[in-house]
């Protein structure tokens, strides 16, 4: 940054600043490092604070209703600093996507709206909204599925990975075939380049993305298959860890979950979403699996990884969905045990297979099918939380715990939150923590000792 007095001084431009407000998925998270890491070339850095910035993104999705609406709601926020200051709004994400000219000529205030897979085109476009040619709508799907990848932003610990984008699935709710295009993978030198590169700028935990990480490269013969990704991966020296996110449970195959248990670096959890335990929601909902399917796989995954954590996805509210649809909903919980869930009422997206049926559930009971399914969750989760008191985990250090800082904030390898006391001189490590109290959304402990080291 310039000293003020040298800015008075001299024609040195005043450093302008970004502001990026995010909703809605990791995929969207993902989106708005990649825009800070376009933007490091640019005039803009990044602020926290929205009263000072001179351009405002605001990343969402439309997956569902909620986060589609705090784009309506953040634009109406931030009226008054276009008309008091000028500052330059745009919408990115898949709302931008759907929407398009629709969001332009509704909110004459926004300057562009940008499609997740057009970002790469962001700082063309900032220079057409400033030197006031045009506003720009800048949407559509790319055949070149490098051609918006772009290296994260600076030396994560933890890092996203995207290895596919887009879905050929048509889940009869889901939007995200529409808004992110059909599936397209990107090839697996680039991504191991992209990894390698990371580890050496510190990275020591990816996270791969993509919609249906199962499926990856299906259609090319001449590509490896998920699973050979992930031996390759498994083979970068300095990286510790790696998730992948989402499974699809008609993907998960049998040979792939024999296969986890040889990949060292490949973390104990897995987010495997079910979205209904009812056979009859399930087939309208276009999963391609049964609730007996999809139980069995779990069963073959905990033989195999018997610490493995699972996690998943589920709609309550469904078109049609019958209190025992919704029984069937917990007797799955129950069955499975999950270590964690995220739990949606289900909202008639534009354009999809369901949308053309009657949302017939009513809100209340969509609101009280959702809390239920809430607290026999957080039941199962705090005694799974619980039963890990007194163990030693392995936990990767990412930060100051958001309670105190002077508590350090970490992950054990089935991805549960650990707090503990610490300095910051322990970020990015890996160290041992004695677990003292097993809460719902985490745990916390005491530090043992720092590992020697893992790789
Ligand atoms: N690809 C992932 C899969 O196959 O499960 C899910 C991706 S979707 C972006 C994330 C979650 O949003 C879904 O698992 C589902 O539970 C929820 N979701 C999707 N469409 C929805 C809708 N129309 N209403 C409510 N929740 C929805
Ligand atoms: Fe949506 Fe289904 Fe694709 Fe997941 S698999 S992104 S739920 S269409």
């Amino acid at each position: 940054m310039y000293p003020l007095s040298a800015i008075a001084a001299t024609n040195i431009p005043m450093q302008k600043r970004v502001y990026i407000e995010t909703y809605g998925c990791q995929m969207n998270e993902h989106d708005s490092e990649r825009i800070l890491r376009l933007l490091e070339g640019s005039d803009y850095l990044e602020t926290k604070d929205a009263q000072e910035a001179d351009f405002i993104l605001i990343n969402t999705c439309s997956v569902r209703e909620k986060p589609e609406h705090k784009v309506y709601s953040a634009l109406g926020r931030y009226r008054w600093l276009k008309e008091k200051r000028g500052v330059i709004i745009g919408v990115a994400g898949c709302v931008a996507q759907q929407e398009g000219e629709r969001i332009l000529s509704k909110f004459p205030l926004l300057d562009f709206v940008v499609g997740p897979q057009k970002i790469h085109h962001l700082n063309e476009i900032l220079g057409e909204v400033e030197g006031g040619r045009r506003r720009v709508c800048e949407i559509g799907f790319e055949d070149n599925v490098s051609a918006n990848t772009i290296l994260p932003h600076s030396t994560q610990h933890r890092a996203f990975v995207t290895i596919m984008q887009g879905c050929d699935n048509f889940c009869s709710y889901c939007i995200v075939p529409y808004v992110r295009g059909r599936e397209r993978s990107r090839p697996s030198h680039t991504i191991i380049s992209e990894i390698e590169a990371l580890v050496q700028k510190g990275t020591k935990e990816v996270i791969l993305l993509g919609q249906n990480v199962n499926s990856y490269a299906k259609n090319d013969p001449h590509e490896l298959t998920f699973l050979q990704l992930l031996a390759k991966i498994n083979e970068i020296q300095g990286l510790e860890r790696i998730r992948f996110t989402t499974s699809h449970p008609r993907d998960f195959t049998e040979e792939f979950i024999e296969s986890f248990a040889g990949l060292r670096r490949l973390c104990e959890h897995i987010h495997l979403p079910f979205q209904a335990g009812s056979n009859t929601v399930l087939r309208r909902m276009k999963r391609g699996y049964t609730k007996e399917e999809y139980l069995a796989k779990v069963i073959k995954l905990r033989e195999v990884v018997p610490n493995a954590s699972i996690t998943s996805d589920v709609m309550v509210g469904f078109p049609g969905e019958k209190e025992r649809d919704f029984a069937q909903t917990l007797d799955l919980m129950r069955a499975v045990q999950f270590d964690g869930l995220y739990s949606f009422k289900y909202s008639p997206r534009k354009g999809t297979g369901a949308a053309r049926w009657r949302d017939d559930i009513p809100a209340e009971i969509k609101q009280r099918r959702l809390e239920i399914l809430q607290e026999f969750q957080r039941g199962i989760t705090l005694r799974k939380n619980k039963a890990l008191e007194s163990d030693v985990l392995e936990v990767l250090v990412e930060g100051c715990s958001r309670n105190s800082p002077r508590e350090m904030m970490g992950r054990t390898r089935c991805n549960r939150i650990v707090n503990f006391p610490g300095g910051d001189d322990l970020v990015g490590e890996s160290v041992k923590v004695k677990i003292e109290v097993g809460l719902t959304n985490s745990l916390r402990g005491e530090l043992c000792y720092k590992e020697e080291k893992i790789c």
